[in-house]
């Protein structure tokens, strides 16, 4: 929980904040009321059909609570925060981990700047610090930076990590991260990749062959793909997830940022509109800030 606090409560646009300030209005729970309560959600990124949905049901909450003051609403909207989240939970809703022999491959996807580096970086410390062997690939080869940004965390967190040559083939610098991977009895072999949308079929073809290239060396792998996004991107991140998942099926998602000017209000929009789990959260830079996602301790950091 500190962690979500300590993530969540710094921005004073952030979705808690803002609900925190309304709901200390002393205000009469009117269909006013709701209905601004309905716009706040809105602009909190919650999307308008989520709105509207949680608005209808804290309204029949409080009805049949007979809810008069607004500050006892705070029970309730992180009892159906976490109703809503929870709906629909078709996939697993945390990292699937590493069961067999061999190596339990991650794909991470997301556009540049998302935070995919990053969380890399610090899923390698948690996963390392739990007693795991981990392995990094940079198969951005087409940005130096990207690599070089990989081997830094590498050497933070002191994990190897298999680059090969600028514009080199992706998928074949991922297959000798598999092959190093399975020779030396890796645990987790975490993959970044690119994210350039500028040329937007490309970069899907680069992540399908990375896909497939790695489903061909072991099959039951990736066991996940995680796509990035950056939270506080809004409705947008919402097209990012729906675009990804057209080619490369995801297996939930990352939200990074949430530290930041995010309003946090998107895990929800994402998860009413995609049967997609939120699996990780990033809260900071550091290699400590990240969480797993847990609708209860989200909900109710976001009033801290
Ligand atoms: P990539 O291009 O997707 O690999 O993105 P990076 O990992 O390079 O991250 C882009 C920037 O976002 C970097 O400056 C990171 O330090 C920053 N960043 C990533 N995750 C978080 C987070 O959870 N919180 C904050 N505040 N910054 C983050």
């Amino acid at each position: 929980q500190a962690t979500y606090d300590r993530g969540l409560k710094k921005t004073s646009n952030s979705l808690g904040e803002k609900l925190n300030s309304f709901l200390a209005q002393f205000r009469t729970i009117d269909e006013d009321f709701f209905d601004d309560l309905e716009d706040l959600l809105i602009e909190a990124d919650v999307g308008y059909e989520t709105a509207e949905l949680l608005t209808d049901e804290l309204r029949n909450e409080a009805k049949l609570k007979n809810v008069k003051d607004s500050k006892l609403l705070k029970n309730v909207i992180v009892e159906k925060l976490v109703e809503l989240y929870e709906q629909n939970n078709t996939k697993d809703s945390k990292l699937i981990l590493k069961t067999g022999d061999m190596p339990a491959v991650f794909l991470f996807v997301g556009v540049n700047g998302a935070g995919k580096t990053t969380t890399i970086g610090k899923l390698a410390k948690k996963l390392k610090d739990a007693g795991n062997s981990v392995m990094l690939v940079a198969a951005d080869t087409f940005r130096a930076g990207a690599v070089e940004q990989l081997k830094a965390w590498g050497q933070r967190v002191d994990v190897q990590v298999i680059s090969g040559n600028t514009n080199a083939d992706p998928s074949s610098v991922v297959y000798e991260g598999l092959e190093c991977a399975v020779n030396n009895h890796i645990d987790y072999l975490l993959v970044d990749t690119a994210g350039r949308l500028q040329n937007k079929v490309n970069l899907m073809n680069e992540l399908d062959k990375i896909n497939r290239t790695i489903h061909r060396k072991i099959p039951d792998q990736p066991q996940e793909i995680l796509l990035v996004i950056d939270g506080s991107t809004g409705q947008n991140a919402l097209n990012q997830a729906k675009e990804f998942d057209k080619t490369t099926k995801l297996t939930g998602l990352v939200l990074t940022k949430l530290d930041g000017s995010s309003k946090g209000g998107i895990v929800l929009a994402i998860r009413n509109e995609m049967s997609l789990p939120v699996k990780l959260v990033g809260l900071g830079e550091k290699a400590e800030d990240l969480a797993e996602f847990d609708a209860e301790k989200f909900a109710i950091g976001l009033f801290h």
